[in-house]
């Protein structure tokens, strides 16, 4: 059985007081959520520490949104994966394609980074997906086995999650069809040696699109971004039928 897991990514958002509102609002409202599906909130570096300790024992499970190959050094405003590991973070998020857009990131980073969370203990969140203009020129395909294959160069895919985030999904209200979602994770799963990988979708999650999404065979869990950023919607996404 491969876990589910539902994952906010903040982006941006939310200073510690912000984000320790959410929390006192949205811990409640998951507490009969499955045991099975694993509720993750990946936030800026400055609320991890705040909310690792708010959430202690909790089911709610923490991510960052970046980390740096290096496991330290001279490299002024980065963060290495053991200042995660040690404060209780489990998961990052990798190679996002706002990442990949504004900040240089290739897959040659993101699989050395995949690296070096794992070898800290954390589980790499790999980020892939096409861009609108990629899609259209029927590249869709090609591009997505590119990034899972570059991404994943001696990785361990018994510690792994990879998110599908179609470019022109994100932040655009534009959802992905969650039969094109599947088609693409299904292909995404078909490059893997271990079966039991989970594959999140991300682009427009919200609480009316996502039972559908889940209904889906190959889609086991969701990426969320504009829509986790209240705790109403997020825990409306959390308990998906
Ligand atoms: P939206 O849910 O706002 O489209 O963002 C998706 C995303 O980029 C999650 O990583």
């Amino acid at each position: 059985m491969r876990k589910i897991i539902i994952a906010g990514n903040w982006k941006m958002h939310k200073t510690q007081a912000e984000a320790q509102a959410f929390l006192q609002e949205f811990k409640p409202l998951i507490e009969d959520a499955a045991e099975s599906r694993e509720v993750v909130l990946c936030v800026p570096f400055t609320d991890l520490s705040g909310m690792s300790q708010q959430l202690h024992g909790g089911r709610v499970r923490l991510g960052a949104q970046n980390v740096h190959w290096e496991p330290s050094g001279a490299y002024t405003g980065e963060i290495s994966a053991a200042m995660l590991a040690e404060i209780g973070i489990h998961y990052v998020v990798i190679g996002h394609s706002e990442r990949r857009q504004y900040f240089g990131e290739t897959d040659e980073t993101a699989n050395l980074r995949v690296l070096a969370a794992q070898k800290a203990g954390l589980i790499p969140i790999l980020c892939v997906g096409e861009s609108k203009a990629q899609r259209d020129a029927g590249e869709t395909e090609q591009v997505i086995i590119d990034q899972v294959k570059k991404g994943l160069v001696n990785v361990d895919q018994s510690n792994l999650v990879i998110a599908y985030e179609p470019i022109w999904a994100i932040g655009t209200g534009d959802t992905c069809a969650a039969t094109e979602a599947n088609r693409v994770i299904g292909l995404i799963r078909e490059q893997l040696t271990n079966s039991q990988v989970t594959i999140q979708y991300g682009g427009s999650v919200n609480a009316n699109n996502v039972d559908e999404i889940m209904a889906q065979s190959e889609i086991d869990g969701a990426l969320v971004g504009g829509a986790s950023l209240e705790p109403q919607s997020l825990a409306r996404i959390v308990n998906f039928q």
